[in-house]
């Protein structure tokens, strides 16, 4: 319950995604009243979801985070253990290394809709938890709380206002492109000159094709492949490299000889019509990375997860730092007699370094994984201002 010096806050967090609806539920419990604003469709009834990444690693932090809410046994229990890496090199041989040979503990390979579902299930039995989807945050003043929503439904523009916002609206977060415009806002951001675009291993007579209870990588030194085990007993895969390689794949042909040369192994578990669908249905998407200090203005506004830390894929850290994010701050939103100013000034000066060290390691580890382990770290310095 709360334990804050002020009255209860009428609080806006903007995005439903894994951070919002996780952070939603904190507030919620805290004793505030909560709307979440969200420009999609609520995820559970839309026919069409759109987005990144359909499975996910959930690793201890977000463990954590789950735990708190009461979610992480029935989340684990769905998802699945990759107890180390699988490697696959260029002739199909494959290599284990696990991430802890003494006590087997793994990552856990979770679908994101169902994670998000979950979320948002839950946020839903709370009585102070008010959702409203399709509202598309336009304009908001982070000193006097007052918002402008597009309304998708009726095109119709609809004010708002609140005692805090929160911001959980992502990458390229409405609410943080306020925060930019004042004095003493740090902010960069960086885009890798490399993109990614996802395919996928489909189950075979009802059965994995590979293990399942690893992360599959095929490591290529300048591009990679990697596989993350679903429940229906396929492998989503996200294949990543430069742009230009993309672009240097043009017809099928040069797709087909692309993978003979790189990951022969693959076409096969993907069948080659597979291939071609899904490699020309997308586009490579891009990634960035993006760090800024503070995350709060004063008690009126603060920015969670991507909005405030995104970072490269490949550390599988930008949900568990996100889901950390809401583990931190309600710590010390429960500390005795705390203001919500006080608060998130000390939340917002505990994280940030964390996050960009997070974000730091992430590209890092973007190396480590195509390379797997093959060169060493001086090396990887230099490769890092290659992107
Ligand atoms: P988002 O998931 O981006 O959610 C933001 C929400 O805000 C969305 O629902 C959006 O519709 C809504 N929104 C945006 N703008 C507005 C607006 N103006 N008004 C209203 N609503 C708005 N992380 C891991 O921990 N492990 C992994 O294995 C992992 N794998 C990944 C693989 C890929 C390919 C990618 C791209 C990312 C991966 N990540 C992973 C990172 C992870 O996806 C993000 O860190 C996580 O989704 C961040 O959650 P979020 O809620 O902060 O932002």
């Amino acid at each position: 319950m709360a334990s804050t010096a002020e009255p209860k806050k009428k609080i806006a967090i903007i995005g439903a995604g894994l951070v919002g609806s996780l952070a939603s539920i904190n507030f919620a419990r805290q004793g505030h009243e909560v709307h979440i604003y969200e420009f999609r469709e609520d995820i559970r009834t839309a026919e069409l979801v759109q987005g990144r990444s359909i499975n996910l690693a959930l690793s201890r932090r977000g463990q954590t985070a789950l735990a708190a809410i009461g979610l992480e046994k029935e989340i684990v229990a769905n998802s699945i253990l990759m107890k180390g890496r699988m490697t696959h090199d260029l002739q199909g041989n494959t290599k284990e290394i696990l991430y802890d040979p003494l006590h087997g503990q793994g990552l856990f390979s979770v679908g994101r809709k169902y994670l998000n579902e979950k979320l948002l299930n839950l946020a839903e039995k709370n009585p102070n938890i008010h959702m409203h989807f399709e509202k598309k945050l336009v304009t908001a003043k982070l000193d006097n709380g007052d918002l402008i929503f597009k309304d998708l439904k009726t095109n119709v523009d609809v004010k708002e206002n609140a005692d805090l916002i929160v911001g959980c609206d992502g990458a390229y977060s409405q609410v943080r492109a306020q925060m930019i415009k004042r004095p003493g806002f740090s902010f960069s951001q960086q885009y890798i000159r490399h993109g990614y675009l996802e395919l996928c291993i489909p189950a075979k007579d009802g059965e994995f094709q590979m293990p399942p209870n690893y992360l599959h990588i095929w490591p290529r030194h300048s591009f990679m492949m990697i596989a993350l085990p679903n429940k229906d007993k396929s492998f989503t895969v996200t294949l990543s490299m430069p742009f230009e390689t993309f672009e240097s794949i043009q017809t099928e042909n040069d797709l087909l000889d692309f993978f003979d040369e790189h990951y022969p192994d693959a076409t096969a578990l993907i069948g080659k019509d597979r291939l071609l669908k899904d490699f020309f249905k997308s586009k490579p998407q891009h990634m960035v990375s993006i760090k800024c200090n503070s995350y709060n203005i004063g008690s009126k506004a603060v920015i969670l997860g991507d909005a405030a830390h995104a970072m490269v894929p490949y550390y599988g850290q930008g949900m568990n730092c996100g889901f950390e994010d809401c583990t931190l701050l309600d710590k010390i939103l429960s500390q005795s007699g705390i203001t919500i100013n006080d608060a998130l000034k000390q939340f917002s000066e505990s994280r940030w370094e964390d996050a960009n060290a997070m974000c730091d390691l992430a590209m890092y580890n973007y190396i480590e994984m195509r390379d797997l382990v093959t060169k060493r770290t001086f090396f990887m310095r230099k490769k890092i201002d290659e992107f």
